[in-house]
């Protein structure tokens, strides 16, 4: 029999240029896909409208392509799928798993648990609202978001960096927003849908998620979708703890390039920083994947949590 196709994706917000962080985690999706003979997915995230810009959605696509990370099939818009994810919403809803919640960001810090300093864990508060609860808030004018209720089920993976990975729902979670009270389908519920659409199986992103990929395996479950291979590799950071962000000039792509003088230099001083290659020197995407094995990634890292940035 025929090994399944590794599809991996790229899945950039666009809202602002890539940083080395941002290129560093392409770049190791990128490695591991084709190192397994796979293809890639480009995927833009403008869930959040306010924040997505059209200009930064044509400059991702020019950074990506003047870096050698070439992407296969896309780019694929969130903002075309809201179908899709209404879909979703409907069959979970169906399974009575959702409710209306009405807390305000205000609520939820006074009433939800701060855990293992990673995020807030929901209390609950609007889950068991009365019909006339509903009613009375809805006709006092707010407009409810909608959570997924969790149980107290454990959801246990290998991911191919970190290994054993293990979450209690209902301690470790909480029930998570699916739908905004301003209409936007969450994150949560976006990523599920368009991985198992656009048949990625590959899922290479920040360690920054591990701690939301449960929660996307649980939707997975509810909705009968296959679940993905996931990497979560280290964050590239500024100082302790701190990643990387649009703050950081020193490590943004437009600085990088007047330093560094072209893509390839990017590339070279980017995999040195990450201890990819023993020696920084110039290099494409497609001459790194010569000496890359997952494998051979991982076990060279010298922490998986997190490598400091140095320009
Ligand atoms: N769009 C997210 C980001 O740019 C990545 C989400 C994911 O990889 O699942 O941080």
């Amino acid at each position: 029999t025929e090994a399944t196709p590794v599809v991996g994706r790229f899945a950039p917000s666009p809202t602002g240029r890539m940083h080395a962080g941002n290129i560093y985690a392409a770049l190791i999706a990128w490695l591991v896909a084709k190192s397994q003979g796979g293809r890639m997915v480009l995927r833009i995230e403008d869930l959040d409208r306010e924040r997505s810009k059209a200009a930064y959605i044509d400059q991702i696509q020019r950074d990506f392509e003047a870096l050698g990370l070439f992407w296969d099939e896309g780019p694929y818009f969130q903002h075309d799928r809201d179908e899709a994810y209404a879909e979703a919403f409907a069959r979970l809803e169906a399974q009575g798993l959702l409710y209306p919640c009405f807390c305000t960001r205000a609520d939820l810090h006074a009433a939800s648990a701060p855990h293992r300093g990673e995020k807030l864990i929901y209390a609950g508060t609007c889950r068991h609202l009365l019909a006339a609860e509903v009613e009375a808030r809805r006709a006092a004018g707010r407009t409810p978001g909608w959570r997924a209720a969790v149980d107290g089920r454990m959801i246990a993976f290998e991911d191919l960096v970190q290994g054993y990975y293990a979450q209690k729902l209902d301690r470790d979670c909480g029930d998570f927003l699916i739908r905004r009270s301003d209409g936007a389908f969450a994150y949560q519920l976006a990523v599920v849908v368009d991985d198992a659409a656009q048949g990625v199986n590959s899922v290479v992103r920040g360690v920054d998620l591990l701690c939301s990929t449960p929660q996307q395996r649980y939707l997975q479950d509810l909705l009968g979708l296959p679940h993905p291979a996931y990497a979560h590799v280290p964050l590239l950071v500024a100082e302790q703890d701190r990643r990387l962000s649009k703050r950081d000039r020193d490590a943004a792509l437009d600085e990088l390039l007047a330093r560094f003088g072209s893509p390839r230099a990017v590339i070279g001083h980017i995999a040195a920083v990450a201890g990819l290659v023993p020696e920084e020197a110039p290099a494409t995407p497609e001459e790194l994947l010569k000496d890359f094995s997952l494998e051979r990634f991982r076990d060279g890292l010298p922490d998986l949590v997190q490598i400091p940035w140095r320009s």
